[in-house]
Order: C-alpha cells, then sequence, then structure tokens
C-alpha cells in the first residue's frame, strides 16, 4: 500500500466486524479511507486479519442510504422487492424533519391505540456503547416497557444465562489472550480461525509453544491442525460428552477438593448427577472412543492452568444453556478460573455485543445486568431517569417479538443495524412479520433486507463516520473514532435515537456520545474508573479498580459475585436436538460464519476484496456425500428442511461430516435461515441454528 508519504492522515480507531476488537489505523488520503493498518491495541498487538485489512471499502459503496426515505403511498405491497441500485419504486426521499416526525408518529400513535407495549425494539451490536444505552432506554422510559433485543439473543445469549446463574457475571473471567499463561486449552463449538481470525492467532502460538490444545467441534476446524487433541464429536451431544468428561475427573478423583470447597456450592448434587454418564456410555452417544473422552479428562484436570473457550457450536442448541453449564463446571471442578492462564471465555461474536449486552439492550436486564424486576434498581433508573415507571416484567426476545407480530400483539418496531430478514431462523416467518406490521422505522446504513420492509428509513453513518466506546469480548473497552465524513445526509445513530425521543415527548438533552457516556456511569459499576478521556488516550478492561489500573484481565480469584461468594454447579441432562433427522429430511444442517463475510453480509458483500473471494453462496459437504448424491463440487443442490428449501452450490469438504451439510448465512440469494429452525433454548431462547434436518437433493442440471 506503499510508504507513509502516500496518506494525507491516520485516524486510530477498531475493527467494526468481530468481538475480537483490533484496533486499527485508518489512512487517509484525499478525504477517503486508502487502506488500514493494525495497531498495537491490547487484544491485536497490530494484527489484523482479512476483514479488518481489507473490508472497510463498503464505507464507500453506492448503495450507502444517503437521504431520509419514506414508503410511498402507491409502493408495491411490502416483500423483499426493492431494487437496492433504485429505491423511487417503493420510497420517496425526505427531509429529516418530515422522516423523524413520521417515523415518531407513527410509533407514538400505535403507544397511544394500543399501548406502549405494541412497539418493539431492535438494537444493534454493530452501534456504540451510547447508542445501546440509548436505544434501551427509548424504549423503556418511552414505551414502558422491555420488548428490546438484539443479535445478542442469536449468538450467545445461552452461555450468558449459565454465566449469570453460577459465575454471577456474564463477561469471561480472562481475557483470550491469558492463554499465554495456560498449558492446556479447550476450544470447543468456535471456529476461531474464520470467525476470531486474531484470536486464534494466539491459539495457533500456544499450540506451536508447546501448550495442550484440545478442540472438540463436529467439525475438522482448521484450528484442529494445531490441536493435540481433535474430537469431532456427533451434533448435539454435547452434554452427554461433556458430562463424560467430568465423570472421569469424578471416578479418577482428578478434581481440585480445595478450591470445590473453598468457592463452589453443590458439589455433592453434582458428583451424583455425573455417575449416569460413563464414558463407555456416552461413547455410543457422542461418538467419541471412551478412551479419548478419559484422555481429556486427564489431560485438563492435571493441567497447572487450564482455559475454556467456546463458540456458537455451544449456545445455538435448544440445550445451550445446559452446554454452557458443562463448561463452567468443568472448570470450576478442576479449580481453572481466577488464577493466571486459567478462565472461561464464550468468544463473542459481533464487534460489540458485549458493550450492548452490558449496557441493557436486552429484555430482562438493565445497564450491568441489573434486573428489570428488582424496584430497587427500576428506581434507581427512574431517578437518573427522571423518568415514569416502567414495566417490571421481562420483555419479550428477538424471536418471540416475531410471534407476537403474528400474534398481533406487537404492531409496530424500531430498528437500529440489524436484519432480521437475514439473520432470523425460519426466516420467512420474520419477513412474514416484517409485512405485517403496521409501522416500521429502520436505521441504517444500506437497504438491508430489513428495510426493503419500512415505513421510514433512516440513513445512519458508518462505524468509520462517527466517534463512541465499544467492548470486546475480553471486556476491553475502546474509543472509536470518526475518520470520514458520512454521505449525503447521514447521521449517527446516537443522534437520530436522540430526535426520536424528543418526538416521542422525552426530555432528551445530549450533546455528545461522552454526554451518554458520563450518564451510563451513573448506573454501571463496571464503567468505574473509566473515563471518556481517558478513553481517548488508552483502552481499559473493566473493572478498573483505580484510575490508574489499566483493568483486570482475570476476575474472581477470590469469589464470585454471588450469594456466599460462591461459584454453582448446576448438573445437566441430555436433552436432545428438537428437529431429529428422519427418512425423508435424513441430514444435519449446521449454519455459521465464513472467513470473508461477516453475518448478512451487509457490510462484507458490499467489501470489494471480501466479496472477490467469496462471492457465492454454497454449502459445504464430505467428497463422499456428494459422490453418494451424484453432484460433484459446483453443482447445484437442493436443501429442504421443515421450514423451506432453496438451491446453493455444493462444495466438497473432507472437514464436513458425512451425514451433515455446512452452509453460511450471509448469502441473500440463498438465504440459510430459510431452513433453521426457530425452536428456542429454554433459558437463554436462542433458536437451534446449528441443528436441522434436512434432505439434499440432486437438482436436474447437476
Ligand atoms: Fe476485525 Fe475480528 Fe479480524 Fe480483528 S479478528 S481484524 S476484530 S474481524
Amino acid at each position: 500500500h506503499g510508504d507513509s508519504a502516500a496518506f494525507d492522515e491516520e485516524v486510530k480507531s477498531v475493527c467494526p466486524y468481530c468481538g475480537v476488537g483490533c484496533q486499527l489505523s485508518f489512512k487517509l488520503r484525499d478525504g477517503r479511507i486508502a487502506w488500514v493498518d493494525g495497531v498495537d491495541g491490547p487484544a491485536n498487538e497490530q494484527r489484523l486479519c482479512v476483514k479488518g485489512r481489507f473490508g472497510f471499502d463498503y464505507v464507500d459503496h453506492p448503495h450507502r442510504l444517503k437521504t431520509p426515505l419514506i414508503r410511498r403511498d402507491d409502493a408495491p405491497p411490502k416483500g423483499l422487492n426493492v431494487d437496492p441500485a433504485d429505491l423511487s419504486t417503493h420510497f420517496r426521499e425526505a427531509t429529516w424533519q418530515e422522516a423523524l416526525d413520521r417515523a415518531a408518529g407513527g410509533l407514538a400513535a400505535l403507544r397511544t391505540d394500543h399501548g406502549g407495549p405494541a412497539v418493539a425494539g431492535f438494537g444493534s451490536a454493530k452501534c456504540s456503547n451510547e447508542e445501546a444505552y440509548l436505544f434501551q432506554k427509548l424504549i423503556r422510559q418511552g414505551f414502558g416497557h422491555n420488548n428490546v433485543d438484539h443479535c445478542t439473543r442469536l449468538c450467545h445469549a445461552s452461555s450468558v444465562a449459565a454465566l449469570m446463574e453460577n459465575v454471577g457475571s456474564g463477561a469471561v473471567t480472562a481475557t483470550f489472550n491469558e492463554i499465554e499463561n495456560a498449558d492446556c486449552a479447550i476450544v470447543i463449538g468456535a471456529n476461531p480461525v474464520e470467525n476470531h481470525p486474531v484470536a486464534a492467532t494466539y491459539f495457533k502460538q500456544f499450540a506451536k509453544r508447546g501448550g495442550k490444545l484440545i478442540v472438540m467441534d463436529p467439525r475438522g476446524v482448521g484450528l484442529g491442525r494445531y490441536a493435540s487433541h481433535m474430537v469431532r464429536f456427533r451434533p448435539g451431544t454435547d452434554v452427554a460428552m461433556l458430562n463424560a468428561v467430568m465423570h472421569v475427573i469424578v471416578e479418577e478423583r482428578l478434581y481440585d477438593e480445595q478450591y470445590i470447597q473453598g468457592f463452589t456450592e453443590n458439589w455433592e448434587a453434582m458428583k451424583a448427577h455425573l455417575k449416569g454418564f460413563p464414558p463407555e456410555k456416552m461413547a455410543e452417544i457422542c461418538g467419541v472412543e471412551a478412551e479419548t473422552l478419559r484422555t481429556v479428562a486427564r489431560t485438563f484436570a492435571g493441567a497447572r492452568a487450564g482455559m475454556i473457550f467456546w463458540g456458537m457450536g455451544i449456545s445455538q442448541h435448544i440445550h445451550g444453556t445446559d452446554n454452557s453449564r458443562c463448561l463452567i463446571s468443568l472448570a470450576l471442578m478442576c479449580g481453572h478460573v481466577g488464577r493466571p492462564g486459567t478462565g472461561l471465555h464464550p468468544l463473542r461474536g459481533q464487534n460489540n455485543v458485549q458493550g450492548a449486552s452490558d449496557a441493557g439492550l436486552i429484555p430482562m436486564f438493565l445497564p450491568d445486568y441489573q434486573s428489570v424486576g428488582d424496584d430497587g434498581v427500576r428506581s434507581r433508573f427512574r431517578d437518573i431517569w427522571a423518568s415514569g415507571d416502567f414495566s417490571a416484567e421481562k420483555g419479550l426476545t428477538v424471536v418471540e417479538i416475531m410471534d407476537a407480530v403474528h400474534d398481533g400483539r406487537i404492531r409496530g418496531m424500531y430498528i437500529m443495524g440489524e436484519n432480521p430478514a437475514m439473520s432470523d431462523p425460519d426466516v420467512e416467518h420474520a419477513r412474514e412479520a416484517l409485512a405485517k406490521l403496521e409501522h416500521l422505522v429502520v436505521q441504517d446504513i444500506f437497504l438491508t433486507e430489513t428495510a426493503n420492509y419500512a415505513d421510514v428509513i433512516l440513513p445512519a453513518t458508518a462505524w468509520a463516520e462517527k466517534a463512541g466506546t465499544v467492548t470486546n469480548t475480553n471486556r476491553q473497552v475502546q474509543m472509536g473514532r470518526p475518520a470520514v465524513a458520512p454521505p449525503g445526509q447521514a447521521k449517527p445513530d446516537w443522534w437520530i435515537t436522540v430526535e426520536l425521543a424528543r418526538r416521542l415527548g422525552l426530555d432528551w438533552d445530549y450533546g455528545h456520545p461522552r454526554d451518554v457516556f458520563a450518564e451510563m456511569k451513573r448506573s454501571m459499576k463496571s464503567l468505574d474508573n473509566i473515563t471518556w478521556e481517558r478513553l481517548e488516550r488508552e483502552a481499559v478492561t473493566y473493572p478498573s479498580l483505580s484510575p490508574d489500573d489499566p483493568g483486570q484481565p482475570i476476575v474472581f480469584g477470590d469469589g464470585f459475585p454471588r450469594p456466599e461468594g460462591r461459584a454453582r454447579f448446576t448438573p445437566a441432562a441430555i436433552v436432545p436436538p428438537d428437529d431429529t433427522p428422519d427418512a425423508e429430511y435424513p441430514m444435519i444442517l449446521i449454519t455459521g460464519r465464513q472467513l470473508e463475510h461477516w453475518h448478512t453480509g451487509s457490510m462484507t458483500r458490499r467489501a470489494q476484496v471480501l466479496d472477490g473471494l467469496e462471492p457465492e453462496a454454497s454449502c459445504s459437504m464430505h467428497p463422499k456425500t456428494l459422490r453418494r448424491l451424484g453432484v460433484g463440487p459446483g453443482d447445484m443442490v437442493r436443501l429442504s428442511t421443515r421450514r423451506g428449501s432453496l438451491l446453493v452450490m455444493a462444495r466438497a469438504d473432507r472437514a464436513i461430516s458425512e451425514d451433515n451439510v455446512f452452509m453460511p448465512f450471509a448469502f441473500v440469494e440463498a438465504a440459510a435461515n430459510i431452513l433453521t429452525n426457530p425452536a428456542l433454548d429454554p433459558y437463554g431462547k436462542i433458536p437451534e441454528f446449528k441443528f436441522s434436518a434436512v434432505r439434499v437433493e440432486k437438482t436436474a442440471g447437476a
């Protein structure tokens, strides 16, 4: 990209893609981003992956929304039918004044006619902490209830439910970089080489130094090449497998008695429960030999310091909370929490899913996971917000909100930076719900699939165009800075939310995100000793114990934020997947991401290098499976589940088991979520994206 003289200016910020939170520098030439370099952030130490380095030009894409839009009176019926290159068939341009009045007016009318709960909001893990905070405040203060959620519901909600229940906090207990002090690490249900690539570089280094890396996954994920133990198990059998590992630890008395006595509760019940999971019996369920399960148990329990990392292979199941409960129990019984090189780390997906959850963008918790059902908590927020009361009842979650639209309980929505028309399970059901809404306000940078259904579209600024803080998977709070000017009349999300709030009758007065951050600090102990000014200078890992403390990479060394400071063992029983294969749908569909594309593709499919590398939707199967079906790599196949059917190109991949199909969900032309199952985990309310019974058929042309 040339020498340093080739750029006019550089602006340091944070990568807008994944939860690793790499710090980067936008190199500007003639007011545009010319290239991106990694800088020395605490999570990345100058490293970037292909998305962070080459995925920035979506900012300049001609599809950017530049003007507020209002649905035309003579527009065709709502559907996924707008050409992003010509919006005029469905929308007319409007002034900000008119669009904001129309957006707020429609939501206010529903509030008057049907009550506040007739309106729901989806905020975004792609926006800043301040924007997430304002969004949840708007729904709670403006509509008096808690029907507000975001994509954490589709990602790690079950992990958070288990962590809150058993260790008293929903965030990681140690940064991923702590792996350098471990001698054993389990990475399970995660594919960090593709989804957290810079974190994966630390895992690879750990393995190259001789660390015992145990990779457990139904797929032969890329990190497996570095593993000392690669354990491939049948999809959906996590609880059987993990209980068997813990059974061995109990049977062979490999557990840390002193730690268990000092820091935990419910151990005797856990021990009794695990008797029912001998590895010889569980091997038949999970497809892993008993001796391998014994080796994993001995290796992890025998380590001086061990960590557990997990991803959505664990969380996206109807037993996702149970899966996480097992991982928490495994770490606790080995005493692998609270010391250097130990810890529990759910690898968070979006760049700010940790921060958005911390800021209260979830239906059961106010900021800092303070329960909406606690009268004292609500009273404190009423004081800070100078507000009336709002409901003590937990709100509806992402999938529940779409169901509530279908049955008429919810009639209007405000959606900021989320794309449920692509990301929800059984997505045709979600699209029908969006079409049914009486009033839909969408705020985004592109005409997303969701914006196709909008009544009012409010053009927002991209991450590189605004100021705000974000919190990565490591609990590191970092500053994002504006590098380039927004296109046309696009405005920062926080500004738009404030303008809507004022039109909904709220007395809001914020001139800059730093004003919002100052208000957040009044209710969020996690931000103690962290100020906007400090974040201008440095990243801080919460909790920070003093104004000079860079923050605590490891927490809970001296007890847990639970009664008597003790973490809890919660036994988990085997719950089979909801949508089991049968003669009609004999294989198992697993959905996920791929290195080059980010979630629903709205940004990466408009980034030239990334879309050039992976321009087409595909599904991957084992070569033997392709041969059995009579198709070759590159042929089109039909995938069908009990929800729907689509055509997609087949790829050969030996990393996929012979009865499995893997498919990324970033491609609208073959939207994987047409196929997925909306059945929910009862605790985290997360859908079972990782297991759908599927039929694969050769098409006529193949
Ligand atoms: Fe961005 Fe994640 Fe890649 Fe880092 S690892 S550059 S945060 S996408």
